[in-house]
């Protein structure tokens, strides 16, 4: 007999966790899996897929604006916070039960509760022992509050998923991505939203004409962005509630949403005890085959930090799986990784933005294009599309792609495939466009923008 209960053990039933479990089951593997929350984890249950249902119904909005310009009178159009709500709830219950099914069909355990290690090799649940030939740390992150007076008064994502009312006036602490999202689907369901932010523009990481483009049309649908502020405190008045800042501003809202990034949830897990190093953030240390530097413990998704996305922990929990149970060793590669924000317009790109590629390869071509969509000829809205390439000048490799606008996550998934394959811009212009499209820009951009590191020649 063997000498563990289990082969793979894993703690935490979110994205990662729950695809390698089940492809270690569907290996034969004898498999366990616990959670002290819903099955599903961020994604299912308090991210991706609750904001996506919320984005997709508050962005009717803008279809029932635009629909005038096309010949329809739309009357009476009014929107029930609470009914959609409500509908979200209902569909996050279906993929909660479709969720435990799966892990059945593959034979894995669930045990509810939350688990520590606390011994080699053994897990405990709701006090009970188990033991383990490996272990998976897969416990995700954890909104992180800024630490200001006050901040008990705000709410995180975990809570504006929820809210059973609209509030009136929301003040958005935090310009990333789950800032700028929430201020989308706040405006659209006619709240009125102040974001305050660090620096100048959104969405600090991404490619600073992406930053521009998405601040200015963010604030062409009425988001009123303060740039440069710090947070001095929050203080509640009665049913109100007055954001301070440092620079003497005054913003009072229904509510204030801390959107102000994400911890890696690992603690009380009996990590450290176990010699499992952790970073300054909490972040497990891993290899590129998820190893930790205990033998036998390892750790995917957010709670590593490496790239907090869904596919990401997934891809990483099943290399995991196939490393472990298939003879196979398989690293996972972080590179070209493609992401999306679902603000209103979304915004998408794969590969690296233009300053990252001028570090790496110093000179770089850039092609940037801005338009207004054939949509908007009719409708009217005052929105423009934005889409770059940086290509490796010395290659012709491109490098990067990045877009603002309509379907903008659509398009990027079928670019991801081109630049992770190495195309190169006469490949891209080689391509045909699918006509009328916005996509179709991508393989018709020639001319290079100005290059600002050149000098003009000498008259
Ligand atoms: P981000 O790291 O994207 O953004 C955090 C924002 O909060 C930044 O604007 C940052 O400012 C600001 N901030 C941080 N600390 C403070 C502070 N003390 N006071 C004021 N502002 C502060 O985090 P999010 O919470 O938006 O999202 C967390 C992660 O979740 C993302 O990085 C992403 O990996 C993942 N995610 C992915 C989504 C997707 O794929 N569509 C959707 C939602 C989340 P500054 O820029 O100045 O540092």
């Amino acid at each position: 007999m063997d000498r563990f209960d289990f082969d793979l053990f894993t703690i935490g039933a979110g994205s990662g966790g729950v695809a390698a479990s089940r492809r270690a089951g569907t290996y034969g593997a004898r498999v366990a899996i616990c959670e002290d929350s819903r099955v599903g984890g961020t994604c299912v249950m308090r991210g991706c897929v609750p904001k996506k249902l919320l984005v997709y119904g508050t962005h009717l909005r803008d279809e029932i604006e635009d629909a005038k310009g096309f010949g329809w009178t739309v009357e009476g159009a009014k929107h029930d916070w609470g009914a959609l709500v409500a509908a979200k709830n209902r569909e996050l219950d279906r993929l909660g039960g479709i969720y435990l099914r799966l892990l059945r069909d593959a034979k894995v355990t669930l045990l509810e509760g939350r688990g520590r290690v606390v011994a080699p090799h053994t897990v405990e649940v709701g006090g009970k022992r188990y033991t383990a030939r490996h272990i998976l740390i897969a416990t995700g992150g954890r909104p992180a509050l800024p630490e200001v007076p006050g901040v008990e008064h705000a709410i995180t994502s975990n809570e504006a998923l929820d809210l059973p009312a609209l509030p009136r006036r929301v003040v958005i602490v935090g310009g990333g991505y789950i800032g700028v999202e929430f201020a989308g689907i706040f405006t659209r369901a006619g709240a009125r939203v102040t974001m305050l932010i660090r620096g100048d523009t959104v969405l600090r990481g991404f490619d600073d004409d992406v930053r521009a483009a998405l601040t200015s049309e963010l604030r062409k649908r009425g988001v009123e962005i303060q740039a440069d502020v710090e947070l001095q405190d929050i203080e509640r008045r009665g049913e109100t509630l007055s954001v301070m800042t440092k620079m003497g501003g005054l913003y009072e809202a229904d509510a204030v949403l801390c959107a102000t990034g994400r911890w890696p949830n690992t603690r009380g897990l009996g990590l450290e005890e176990l010699g499992v190093a952790l970073d300054a953030r909490g972040a497990i240390a891993v290899d590129e085959y998820s190893r930790t530097a205990v033998e036998g413990v390892y750790a995917v998704g957010d709670c590593t930090d490496r790239l907090a996305l869904t596919p990401v922990a997934i891809v990483e929990g099943r290399a995991l799986v196939e490393t472990l149970f298939r003879d196979n060793p398989t690293p996972v590669d972080h590179q070209n990784v493609p992401s999306a924000v679902f603000s209103q317009p979304p915004v998408a790109a794969v590969g690296l933005t233009e300053r990252a590629a001028r570090q790496r390869f110093g000179a770089v071509d850039v092609y940037v294009t801005s338009f207004r969509a054939m949509k908007h000829t009719l409708s009217g809205r005052d929105e423009r599309t934005m889409m770059k390439l940086v290509v490796d000048r010395d290659s012709q490799r491109v490098v990067g792609c990045h877009m603002v606008g309509a379907d903008a996550p659509e398009i990027m998934q079928g670019l991801a495939i081109a630049v992770k394959c190495g195309a190169t811009k006469a490949q891209f212009d080689a391509t045909v466009g699918i006509h009328p499209t916005a996509a179709e820009e991508f393989v018709l951009m020639r001319e290079k923008r100005p290059d600002p590191t050149e000098r003009e020649p000498a008259a």
